[in-house]
């Protein structure tokens, strides 16, 4: 049994979602800020960790440079075992406020403090107090997509890779969830597991706006796809899908179906990994709604949009903007915060065992 709770609906309007224009740079300049942030990453003793949804010169960097490039429960992992004493995280506001919890004695920078997800955003920690507070027979299960204080008032924080799995045990335990802020996640973990959860009604602006009807009809001119599909799209495109899974699940299942074509419906910014490691395979955008100035994401993350070459480069090089773009965690709060990330990982690494 799930249910939406009677909250106010927490999906951002197009006016909160930032218009992001990036340029596109000659060779000569990328390669030259390349070659910059290698130098002053290694100057620094600093690391770079790289989201699946930036941009694809940042991704082929952090590779290149002994970083990584990762879902989010990998980036918090790598860089919690890491022996850089700075980490560089290119992504958005809770994936570095995620790296300084669970390293408090490392420094994390990042290329922008504006890069933020319309999931955090939508979970306001007041207004989620006060939701845990009337439902207090419900263990509290939070995305990794939210703030530090968020985390803080949860029993487990979960990633996409391994949601399903730890609300399942949990089922099994009978317990009653309390579910934020990813609606369409969460009713797809109901749907799978059966559990009892109440959730929040937040979403994710990239993927909420691929439509069924149009994925419908593009499957019909490429009969032979496979589709591909993000948990944080609506139920009905969901339905259609060949595989869904988190950003790396998509990635496995490229490489293991057996089709030689795929529609997928996730930021555009994993299109750069699918590529490299699928050569002989074609991808294709799943449609979103409206295109060009009528549509809110367009399928690409505003807020990893802002991880240019040029801000990171700008921030390793410059003491000030490094120092203004450092992440800083409440202690009290990180301290909190820990003890639902660290369960998290324990879990992920039973598993894996
Ligand atoms: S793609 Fe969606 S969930 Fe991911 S950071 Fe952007 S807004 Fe948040």
């Amino acid at each position: 049994m799930s249910a939406q709770a009677n909250l106010p609906d927490f999906t951002l309007s197009p006016e909160e979602v930032p218009i992001v224009v990036t340029e596109v740079l000659p060779s000569e300049r990328v390669s030259a800020l390349k070659s910059e942030i290698a130098t002053a990453l290694k100057d620094r003793g600093a690391t770079l960790i790289a989201h699946y949804y930036v941009d694809g010169d940042v991704q082929d960097l952090a590779e290149e440079t002994g970083g990584c490039v990762a879902d989010s429960l990998e980036m918090a992992r790598f860089g919690r075992d890491h022996t850089a004493g700075t980490l560089v995280v290119a992504g958005v506001r809770f994936m570095g406020e995620t790296a300084k919890i669970l390293s408090p004695d490392k420094r994390v920078i990042m290329p922008t403090l504006e890069a933020q997800c319309s999931l955090d955003l939508g979970c306001p920690p007041d207004a989620f107090e006060a939701f845990c507070q009337a439902n207090p027979d419900r263990t509290v299960v939070v995305y990794a997509n939210t703030s530090a204080r968020v985390k803080a008032l949860s029993d487990w924080v979960v990633t996409s890779s391994v949601a399903l799995p730890i609300v399942e045990s949990l089922a099994a335990r009978d317990e009653k969830i309390l579910w934020a802020p990813d609606k369409h996640l969460g009713h797809y973990i109901q749907t799978c597991t059966g559990a009892d959860m109440l959730l929040w009604s937040g979403a994710c602006v990239v993927h909420e706006e691929f439509k069924a009807k149009a994925l419908f009809d593009m499957k019909a001119l490429y009969p032979d796809a496979g589709v591909l599909v993000h948990p944080e799209s609506p139920a009905a495109v969901i339905d259609i899908a060949d595989s869904v899974g988190s950003t790396s699940h998509i990635l496995q299942a490229a490489s293991q179906l057996p089709q030689q074509t795929f529609i997928v419906a996730t930021d555009r910014g994993l299109f750069h990994k699918l590529r490299q490691r699928n050569p002989g395979k074609r991808f294709i955008e799943a449609p979103t709604a409206g295109d060009g100035a009528t549509c809110r994401s367009c399928a690409h993350c505003p807020w990893m949009a802002m991880n240019e070459l040029s801000r990171l480069a700008a921030c390793l090089r410059d003491t000030a903007v490094m120092t203004a773009n450092e992440i800083h965690v409440d202690p009290t709060i990180a301290e909190r915060a820990m003890v639902p990330l660290t369960r998290m990982l324990e879990f992920q690494s039973a598993a894996a065992n």
